[in-house]
């Protein structure tokens, strides 16, 4: 498959490594921003074919895993009242909120649906103009842009009966959050490449020159990750902190100017809380005042709502890079995919559920002799 295939090529992914191999002289923990990148590096035992100074340590850009337990109950609550159609996409309907998740809810009689677009939700508002229907709308700075223009839609529709529940989050004061845990010990970022075909490249040369640490914009394929490495760890060699795109095939260095134009119309940044980690400042966006009426916080009088993580779940170090999955006393145990206690056992993208499907199941020291990537 085009644009695929060849950023799996074995060949190119030795040379890349020998380049690495050679280049490195010391240790160096770089972190991996996007959980779509802690799954192709897992996957390809990326991870496990780097130097030995090479320590990659995973990030907390999953969307699913950060948006917090409170979310999680107010979707619940909101999705268990009568007249209410619940939109989703899949990943969250096994997310643990307090006690149970949106599949038991479904299982309890609540209208809980799978779509595939917030489009879909807006299409089911408009075929239902008797029921209150709402979309979840989570994640990064790529979920966001479609997400507000569904909100757009449905003001110039004119269609009330819909809302949104939100949880959006973004990239940069999350990276500014790390950098100024007392704990940190990041010394160079992969930046998430989707996230900055949205956002373009403006947020992040301050950051790197503040925290001197360089900030390569990376992709997903094998061949991506290790350009990325490569990029990182010859900047970190130099001694030199800049701002690198590794990624120009779909990153340009001022983003998607339309999705910014819809970003700016319809939300505001806001204070948001992340799961396991705590509120983090001006690292999320909320419905602009213009778009209030259609926030499902205020409709449904849920904004009150405030919950506990339970004490056993260690996602917030996960998400923070402060131990491994496989640290957590419960990875495997009281805590599988089928009987997750955090959500980052449960996404597609989440750093436990990587190590979970991929087997890396103890603390043995992974083995540095892997013979290929693909
Ligand atoms: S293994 Fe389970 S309990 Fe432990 S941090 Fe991951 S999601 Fe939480």
């Amino acid at each position: 498959m085009k644009y695929i295939d060849e950023f799996q090529d074995p060949e190119l992914a030795r040379r890349l490594l020998d380049e690495i191999h050679a280049t490195v002289t010391r240790p160096w923990a770089l972190m991996e921003v996007c959980g779509g990148q802690t799954h192709s590096i897992i996957r390809h035992g990326i991870d496990q074919l780097l130097p030995e100074q090479v320590e990659l340590i995973h990030g907390p850009g999953c969307p699913v895993c950060v948006t917090p337990l409170e979310v999680i109950d107010k979707a619940l609550e909101i999705a268990s009242r009568p007249g209410v159609i619940f939109c989703s996409f899949g990943d969250m309907l096994r997310v643990p909120g307090t006690g149970r998740d949106l599949f038991t809810v479904r299982g309890e009689g609540g209208d809980v649906r799978v779509v595939y677009s917030p489009l879909d939700a807006l299409r089911i508002a408009q075929q239902n103009p008797d029921r209150q229907v709402v979309f979840f709308g989570i994640g990064f700075e790529t979920t966001a842009p479609p997400n507000a223009m569904t909100v757009y839609q449905a003001r110039r529709l004119g269609i009330p009966n819909f809302s949104l529940l939100v949880s959006h989050v973004r990239v940069p004061p999350a990276i500014e959050a790390i950098m100024r845990s007392p704990s940190c010990r990041v010394q160079g970022f992969l930046a998430a490449g989707h996230v900055c075909s949205v956002m373009g490249v403006d947020e992040y040369p301050e950051l790197a020159e503040r925290h001197r640490v360089p900030i390569v914009v990376t992709g997903f394929e094998p061949l991506d990750i290790l350009e990325g490495v490569r990029r990182t760890v010859a900047q970190l060699e130099r001694g030199e902190h800049t701002v690198d795109n590794a990624y120009p095939r779909a990153v340009r260095p001022e983003g998607n100017p339309a999705a910014k134009a819809m970003l700016a119309d319809v939300f505001e940044v806001t204070d948001r809380a992340w799961r396991g980690i705590g509120v983090i400042p001006a690292s999320g966006w909320r419905l602009s005042a213009e778009y209030r009426d259609f926030d499902a916080e205020f409709r449904f009088s849920v904004e009150d709502i405030k919950t506990r993580e339970p004490d056993a779940c260690r996602s917030g170090e996960v998400l923070q890079g402060l131990i491994k999955p496989h640290e957590c006393e419960a990875f495997g145990t009281l805590c599988t995919p089928r009987t997750p206690l955090g959500a980052t056992m449960v996404s597609s993208e989440g750093a436990c559920a990587a190590y979970y499907l991929y087997r890396r199941l103890d603390l043995t020291p992974a083995p540095r002799e892997a013979t290929s990537v693909v």
